[in-house]
């Protein structure tokens, strides 16, 4: 008989894991300590949750998993900033993180799901499918995983400073997270848990293409998260053949939600729009995107194209990338253009694991 997987500690809540310590014959206030461990102590293994009873740690490493992310390979952007990092799961699937620094500010990148379901045409996770959820414990451990990093000795390989802790996080990385509600918020309550990990929640950004009964569900909660749309076209035309999800939600209705959002939770929308060289990147285009956006207390990011193998989408021009975005100025947008940091380490989502799934398509940098 196959033996089943070992469950993972990161999945329970406080509740559960005082649950299966009675279950397991323990007193409940176990649960708590082990809870304690694991979200803000951040340990890798029972070994090092020191005031529990050395037989307890004994079953807790044999029985369970505290992390399960095994790493496969990291790459460093040349400046070293960012660091980008593939993770193979229990089930053999691999998944993306990365790690940002930006001043002060360490940021981890995180992936919902392995694949995703959406096919957004420029996407390289979107080409290979949906694959399956991830569970709020392996969502967590990303940000754990970095955190630990982090936190540990000095660091001279990337640029990090102490004392080190992650401080924001970005649910930008592979999958479509409003596609796998519960898990995310699950996590996203754990990682903003003020007695442990003590993220806060103005921190945790999440980006979605634009589910739209998804957004305001998410505005009903009252953990509100920074919310990124991931807009890529002023109009319904193009944005149907770029982000196939919009024929069911189209523009409008994902602009009213928008607006919801931003009435419920007071908090500023931002849009996320890659540029892509004669597509989406005409000064007329950028004048639509201001009229659609026009009322809307938000903030566009213009993100160059990360050219993916197999696309037939290049990024646009440095001039064509100014020119659009003294548009959206003219029209008092307050827009940023992402620095194409890190393209080098194949930054763009899903695109390290397609590197190391076909080796000879992108060189990794090692
Ligand atoms: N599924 C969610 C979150 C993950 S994608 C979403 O789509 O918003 C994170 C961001 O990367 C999205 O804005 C997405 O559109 C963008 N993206 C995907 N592929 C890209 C590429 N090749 N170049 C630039 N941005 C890309
Ligand atoms: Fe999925 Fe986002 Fe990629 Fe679209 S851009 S395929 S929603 S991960």
């Amino acid at each position: 008989m196959k033996e089943s997987p070992r469950p993972l500690l990161l999945d329970l809540t406080r509740a559960e894991l005082r649950e299966l310590m009675a279950q397991w014959g323990e007193p409940a206030f176990r649960g708590d300590q082990v809870y304690t461990w694991l979200h803000k102590e951040v340990v890798a293994s029972p070994e090092e949750m020191s005031n529990l009873p050395k037989a307890l740690r004994a079953r807790l490493e044999e029985k369970t998993l505290v992390t399960p992310l095994q790493l496969i390979t990291q790459v460093d952007s040349q400046d070293k900033l960012t660091r980008k990092a593939l993770f193979r799961l229990p089930d053999g699937n691999t998944i993306e993180v990365v790690l940002m620094l930006y001043n002060e500010r360490r940021t981890v990148c995180i992936s919902t799901q392995v694949g995703c379901g959406m096919g957004c045409t420029f996407c390289a996770t979107g080409q290979g499918g949906l694959a399956r959820n991830l569970t709020a414990g392996e969502i967590i451990a990303q940000v754990h995983w970095f955190d630990r990093w982090l936190r540990q000795a000095e660091r001279g390989e990337l640029r990090v400073k102490r004392p080190a802790r992650v401080t924001n996080v970005v649910v930008m990385g592979m999958g479509e997270p409003l596609a796998n509600y519960k898990p995310l918020m699950q996590a996203v309550a754990a990682l903003s848990d003020q007695d442990t990990f003590g993220l806060s929640v103005r921190n945790i950004t999440v980006s979605t293409v634009g589910l739209v009964p998804m957004i305001d569900r998410l505005a009903a909660e009252a953990l509100a998260v920074k919310l990124a749309v991931s807009l890529h076209a002023p109009s319904n035309r193009l944005r149907n053949k770029l982000v196939p999800i919009n024929k069911t939600y189209p523009l409008e209705a994902l602009m009213a939600a928008c607006q919801r959002y931003q009435a419920k939770t007071r908090r500023r929308v931002s849009f996320e729009y890659a540029l892509m060289a004669g597509v989406n990147d005409a000064p007329d285009q950028a004048q639509q995107l201001a009229d659609l956006l026009t009322g809307l207390h938000c903030h566009v990011n213009l993100i160059p194209l990360n050219p993916t193998p197999g696309s037939p989408y290049q990024p646009s021009s440095d001039e064509d990338v100014r020119r659009f975005r003294q548009v959206l100025e003219g029209a008092h947008i307050a827009t940023t253009v992402r620095l194409r940091r890190g393209i080098e380490i194949n930054a763009g989502c899903g695109q390290l694991r397609q590197a190391v799934q076909q080796p000879d398509v992108i060189p990794l940098l090692t």
